[in-house]
């Protein structure tokens, strides 16, 4: 069967990947990125998406983002992007559903308190955990550790990596230090996941009350669509005019990324993978939607993620984190069997670290209380 009959010359093509560290039979009815998508959505790490935080703790409303429906929405525009400009869509649904598999409870404060946990252990990296929840931590098949996932997908899960790591992955971690590019389809998934979280952080912004209409006036990308949403709807009613400025938000920013990119793919005129990787990032805004985009963030950055309702939350949950370390580097007999390591405290530590990363927000709670409360026994 032919998977890649529709693909432009410089998309990542099935037929051509580089390949699984534990070589498989092909899987007859589908293309190998879409084995690869298959494996994430059956893994325990995708499960557990669903429990994780994005922005706000998940037990704080049921219509807030989690990190599973993020990465859906990452995973719905990526795939869009990627057929308007030729590219893999299996391949991007691939990486960004498994992009946050890594990620720890608590959204970014529990991998930065991993971090600072762990820093004289190797430190803590979400991107890297990914890599190494698909590379090792899943226990699903008999012939290997992991989900054997193509070389084209860890690319793309792995974003960011330190100098340091990334000269223990060997093939994997080269582009990190001869600054090569990854696929266009991990450039895209990239800009996929920025389109979606800058637009639903507003909606679950304002739906929370941390951010109110009148604040998101002074930017300008979103004062300029909800103009044109009055114009066209006059007296639309809160939350349909909210949805349809956001709608008209997304639409102009993948138009924007759709057209810029097929613009410089014209240019550059990559011939194969190859050529892109040996290419600048190709994949990209338009500088006025790229400064657009960044007053956008400042603005969430200042006025939502840095909210003192938020802030509250994100003490207490590194507090959380950072006392379960402890009591785990301290006493690793409090550690379930199958993660306690003896003799070897890097071994420990990296375990400890593994089973924090993994818990969803409401079993590190649980964990915390049954541990340091003494009313739960
Ligand atoms: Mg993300």
């Amino acid at each position: 069967m032919d998977f890649d009959a529709r693909l432009a010359p410089y998309a990542a093509h099935s037929s051509k990947s580089r390949g699984r560290t534990h070589i498989e039979p092909p899987a007859g009815s589908r293309s190998e990125f879409q084995r690869d998508r298959d494996r994430i959505i059956h893994s325990t790490a995708f499960r557990r998406l669903e429990y994780k935080t994005q922005v706000f703790l998940n037990h704080e409303g049921d219509l807030f983002r989690t990190r599973l429906t993020h990465s859906i929405e990452v995973a719905q525009i990526g795939r869009t992007l990627a057929r308007s400009l030729g590219l893999n869509e299996d391949l991007v649904e691939a990486c960004a559903l498994a992009h946050d598999l890594g990620h720890t409870p608590f959204g970014h404060v529990g991998q930065d308190v991993l971090n600072e946990c762990m820093k004289d252990y190797g430190g803590f990296e979400h991107n890297l955990q990914s890599l190494r929840v698909v590379d090792e931590l899943e226990e699903h098949y008999g012939a290997f550790n992991g989900l054997n996932l193509t070389f084209e997908t860890r690319e793309g899960i792995l974003k960011h990596c330190s100098l340091a790591n990334a000269r223990q992955l060997g093939e994997l971690g080269r582009r990190f230090m001869d600054r090569s590019q990854p696929s266009l389809e991990a450039q895209l998934t990239d800009l996929a996941d920025e389109i979606a979280y800058n637009n639903h952080d507003i909606d679950d912004g304002l739906r929370s009350g941390l951010l109110t209409m009148a604040q998101m006036e002074e930017v300008e990308l979103f004062a300029r669509h909800r103009h044109t949403v009055e114009t066209q709807y006059p007296g639309l009613p809160g939350r349909r005019a909210l949805y349809e400025t956001i709608r008209l938000m997304i639409t102009a920013m993948t138009a924007d990324l759709v057209q810029t990119s097929a613009a410089l793919l014209k240019e550059a005129a990559p011939k194969s993978i190859d050529d892109v990787r040996a290419s600048p990032p190709l994949i990209r805004f338009s500088p006025q939607m790229r400064a657009e985009t960044t007053a956008l963030k400042r603005f969430l950055y200042a006025n939502l993620y840095r909210h003192f309702r938020v802030n509250r939350m994100r003490v207490k949950a590194s507090r959380i984190v950072r006392e379960l370390f402890e009591a785990f580097l301290t006493d690793p007999v409090l550690l379930p069997n199958d993660y306690q390591v003896e003799g070897d405290p890097m071994r420990q530590a990296r375990k400890i670290a593994d089973y924090i990363a993994g818990m969803t927000d409401r079993y590190a709670i649980r964990e915390h209380r049954r541990i340091f409360s003494l009313d739960h026994f």
